[in-house]
């Protein structure tokens, strides 16, 4: 026993170095590690484990009704290790519900009533439907099963219910009066994870989603003439569309061009779709954490497709439905091409993992599993870089499992970082350099409020506002490309593939993400990781002097906000000449307050600016030596 203990006490001191014991954890975080559901090497620990659903939903819709009903079977696997006496749900579409919880005031066309479930019934059996929490507009609940869910069972769940979809669009609801948007619109068991147990944080309209990751059947039945565009894979074309439709979707599978599917005048003479009274869409989609759809009786349709994964060939299905005076979508398919292009081998630089990728034309410029809902643009630029983004999502969240009602940062900051880089690859720095410090850095670094520069590791669920907003955009996505400028191009692909290869299809936690990369680099990056996401900071530099010691100078420079970002130091000699010595983070690695920069020139120095480029300074009136 005393040898085990000492074995244990040696393991324990010689681990810390690499296990970064100086990362704040709070206490159920240390638990899931000490109980080996995570591993400190960055991978799912042995006794990881997470549950499953198998749904079967059937809806019918008959625009501009906005009654939508459904019905469905849930077919729920217990892989944990505990039997479940209650089972928590998901009813996020009750944030509509006047008396829900909601993070801002919304209109009165924001406003329905809570889903109504019109039949419940557990493993075949119709019950009353009497969840636990009485109150209206709970986006959770949870139910008593009749008998405890053991380990390694499965319980059936069915369900029929309907709701009035909302008039004012957001996330989902009406486009136009024969153009619905439909999301978030099943009941499902919420996930159970080892770390924060029930997934039984409200939904208030402004924060996002977590899923499992589940199999499903759809089907949906609407009017004749309508065209449906979902997640997954359509299994019945032959029977929904004309033939000669049919025939041009199943083209754009294989052909590099971009293929007319129907055009307006088609779908309004009623030559694109079977002409029964209602038709029955079907798809299928597995390892997915949501479904969605869009509908419409006058919305064009093109389609693509494209090799995601040059070595085995496979290719993925690109489609973009919209309204004729959505100008800038006629070339949507060209956008998603590229997009999956440079996503599949630039960065992240994972074959697209999913068949498909379809962009509906909505309001919310939203990602859900193989779909996008987008504004139309006036700008091309602006059109195709939103597409971008909402398509890199399918990593993170998606492809990554991110929890991100409470982590937000690990998945709209990675794809605000992609994007920037997407930018560059296509526009050039003329043009991402700016619109990234408009849109996602100035906001932060011009904010003077007191939550601008709480900690990017502050729980997500209890922040709102601007810093909120903030945290999970462009303050993290600055943090992820200044580790890329530490790192280097291989090193940072190695650490980010390493944690996505841990991970996919998992829901990593943000130290299972530290850890991935502190392991595939072999380097101990805490140092950054607390600086940048655990502590209280911005970017503020400023040059105190130059030191001379014969004729070599020191540049002595001062780090005021306390982030490890990358800067330029741009020196003019007295000859006229400049010269630009690049700075990485690591010039803070050991004195996170005070650094200096040795010059090899011998020339003398007439001034010194620090250029931080999207890395915004504060106060950028002391990054000029001599002071004006
Ligand atoms: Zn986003």
């Amino acid at each position: 026993m005393k040898k085990q203990i000492s074995y244990l006490v040696c393991v324990i001191l010689f681990a810390v170095p690499v296990l970064g014991q100086n990362l704040f954890m709070p206490r159920n975080v240390k638990a899931a590690y000490a109980n080996g559901t995570r591993s400190m090497d960055g991978k799912p620990g042995p006794k990881y484990s997470q549950n499953k659903s198998v749904h079967n939903i059937r809806m019918n819709i008959a625009p501009p009704n906005r009654t939508i009903s459904g019905s469905e079977d849930i077919i729920y696997t217990n892989n944990s290790a505990k039997a479940l006496p209650m089972l928590t749900l998901r009813f996020e579409l009750n944030v509509h519900t006047p008396e829900a919880m909601r993070e801002r005031p919304v209109s009165s066309n924001q406003l329905t009533s809570d889903v109504s479930v019109d039949e419940f019934s557990e493993n075949g059996k119709v019950k009353a439907w009497t969840p636990l929490i009485r109150q209206k507009g709970m986006t959770y609940n949870s139910i008593r099963l009749d008998e405890p869910l053991a380990p390694g069972a499965s319980v059936k769940l069915s369900f029929k219910w309907h709701y009035e979809l909302v008039l004012e669009s957001g996330r989902e609801g009406v486009i136009d009066p024969t153009s619905f948007y439909i999301a978030y619109f099943y009941p499902r068991v919420a996930v159970l994870d080892d770390v924060n147990g029930w997934d039984n944080i409200s939904h208030t309209l402004g924060h996002e989603f977590f899923g499992d990751f589940d199999d499903y059947t759809l089907e949906v039945s609407v009017p004749k003439n309508y065209i449906v565009w979902a997640t997954g894979d359509l299994t019945n074309a032959d029977e929904v569309l004309k033939p000669n439709i049919a025939e041009r979707l199943k083209q754009s599978f294989t052909s590099d061009d971009v293929i007319n599917i129907a055009t307006l005048d088609e779908v309004k003479s009623g030559k694109v779709t079977a002409q029964n009274e209602t038709n029955t869409w079907k798809w299928k989609a597995e390892n997915v954490s949501d479904v969605a759809f869009g509908l419409s009786d006058h919305y064009i349709w093109d389609a693509g497709s494209l090799v995601v994964d040059k070595k085995t060939g496979r290719r993925s299905s690109t489609q973009a439905a919209y309204d004729e005076p959505s100008k800038n979508f006629a070339n949507m398919v060209k956008y998603i091409k590229s997009s999956l292009e440079f996503s599949s081998n630039q960065w992240p630089g994972v074959p697209y993992p999913y068949p498909k990728m379809t962009i509906f034309r909505g309001f919310a410029d939203m990602e859900y599993p193989m779909m996008a809902n987008d504004s139309s643009q006036g700008r091309p630029e602006m059109q195709e870089f939103v597409a971008a983004h909402e398509i890199m999502h399918s990593y993170f969240p998606f492809y990554m499992g991110i929890n991100e009602r409470r982590y937000a940062f690990m998945e709209e900051g990675w794809t605000t970082a992609f994007e920037y880089l997407f930018n560059v690859a296509t526009f050039g720095k003329p043009m991402a350099d700016p619109t990234f410090k408009n849109f996602r850095v100035r906001g932060w670094i011009a904010n003077v409020n007191s939550d601008a520069d709480i900690p990017i590791m502050t729980p997500e669920n209890v922040l709102t506002g601007s810093g909120y907003g903030s945290n999970k955009y462009g303050r993290a996505a600055l943090g992820y490309l200044a580790l890329k400028d530490l790192l280097g191009d291989v090193e940072f692909r190695k650490g980010l593939h390493s944690f996505i290869d841990n991970w996919h299809g998992k829901h990593p936690i943000p130290w299972d993400m530290y850890n991935s990369f502190n392991t595939a680099t072999g380097k101990d990056l805490n140092w950054f990781w607390n600086a940048w996401f655990f502590t209280y900071g911005y970017i503020d530099y400023s040059v105190v002097g130059v030191e001379k010691a014969g004729n070599r100078s020191t540049i002595k420079i001062k780090n005021l906000g306390g982030f490890p970002a990358p800067v330029d130091v741009v020196v003019t000699y007295q000859d006229g000449t400049t010269e630009t010595i690049h700075q990485t983070p690591a010039l803070w690695q050991h004195n996170s307050k005070e650094a200096s920069v040795k010059i090899a020139s011998r020339k003398t120095i007439k001034s010194i600016t620090l250029d931080g480029g999207i890395y915004l300074d504060y106060n950028p009136k002391d990054n000029i030596w001599p002071a004006e």
